[in-house]
């Protein structure tokens, strides 16, 4: 939360119209700080945003990371650059992965070049992937990272949020530009979509249809899933931290699950009579190399030692969010079809 001395600030939030940057504009602005939002709209979507297209300190920019002039002159009227805009989700990845690259690091370079040239505070937003096949669990942000052969795709994504992480870094000790990387670990609330294959929308989605709700593998891989607003609470912390920059932070929940347990919460929690499936990866991916992480647990006492940051709330909680607002959403859908 805003202290009452605390200025108000202007952030410039690329990917201002995804998941996770919708609901930062959201907090940001309930503290009374202007949001510019830049959207390219591949991933992010009207509806996350309709809501504040009225609100007299937001401000939407329709546009792309990699338009060098345009990133410049939004980062010249900021003071701060929360920069989110990047191609995220397995699915996408294997799909795309030229424009994953492009989007991933030519972006971020955009971002970084402008953020200095008007020596502007910048968080870059990375992921637990770059811990890739790591089996040192919980991550620490100082671990050895992973990889797999650059023959698989799937490491692209990793590898192209890890050269994000080095080209911070490397703004901060070359050129002193206040950076700071954090790395999100399954994030999950309302507004994220399935499309992508983010586990939580999918299972929820086919268990209010009363489809067969998908599990990957054998069910038994781990995860932990942080509240999208714990999440963003996490970021805010940091973009006003004087010490953060430099440095490298997880963000995301250590309470863990496995992925058949939640498959299995989802569908008590919706009342579904769908039937969970096991599906082997292979068919899920449509790749026959891929690995999944069978544990994905993230270390968070940086975070929490800068900030006295830890989530607030529980899997419990975000799935009851998620289901409340799917069934919303329905619900609107319907009503406007009428
Ligand atoms: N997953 C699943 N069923 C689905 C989608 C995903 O079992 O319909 C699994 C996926 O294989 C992974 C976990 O759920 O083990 C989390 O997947 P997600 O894509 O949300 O995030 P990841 O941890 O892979 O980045």
């Amino acid at each position: 939360m805003q202290r009452p001395d605390e200025q108000a600030r202007t952030y410039l939030v690329t990917g201002g119209a995804g998941f996770v940057g919708s609901h930062f504009a959201d907090v940001l602005l309930a503290e009374g700080n202007r949001i510019v939002a830049l959207d390219d709209f591949s991933t992010g979507r009207m509806d996350n945003i309709d809501h504040l297209l009225d609100h007299p300190g937001f401000e939407l920019v329709h546009g792309d990371i990699t338009d060098a002039d345009l990133v410049d002159e939004l980062a010249s009227g900021a003071d701060v650059l929360i920069h989110l805009a990047a191609s995220v989700g397995v699915k996408l990845i294997l799909e795309q992965p030229v424009r994953t690259l492009e989007n991933n690091v030519v972006g971020t370079e955009t971002v970084l070049k402008a953020a200095r040239r008007h020596e502007k505070k910048i968080l870059l937003a990375s992921t637990s992937e770059v811990y890739g096949k790591g089996r040192r669990v919980p991550f620490s942000e100082e671990d050895d990272v992973v990889l797999g052969a650059t023959s698989e795709s799937r490491w692209a994504y990793a590898a192209s949020k890890m050269m994000d992480e080095f080209y911070g870094l490397a703004y901060h000790q070359e050129y002193g530009l206040p950076v700071v990387p954090f790395r999100l670990f399954n994030t999950a609330g309302p507004r994220q979509t399935g499309h992508y294959g983010m586990v939580i929308p999918r299972l929820v989605n086919q268990a209010l249809d009363d489809e067969r709700i998908t599990v990957y593998g054998d069910g038994t891989q781990r995860r932990c899933f942080c509240d999208v607003a714990d999440a963003v609470r996490a970021i805010a912390g940091l973009a006003k931290h004087p010490d953060a920059p430099g440095k490298v932070y997880n963000v995301g929940s250590t309470e863990e699950v496995s992925i058949r347990e939640l498959a299995e919460r989802i569908k008590i929690m919706t009342g579904s009579s769908s039937e969970i499936v096991l599906v082997p990866y292979s068919k899920a991916y449509q790749d026959p190399g891929y690995e999944d992480m069978e544990r994905r647990k993230p270390d968070t006492r940086r975070v929490n030692s800068l900030l006295g940051w830890s989530p607030e709330n529980t899997l419990d909680d975000i799935l009851n969010r998620v289901i409340s607002y799917v069934r919303e959403q329905r619900a609107g859908a319907t009503a406007s079809r009428r």
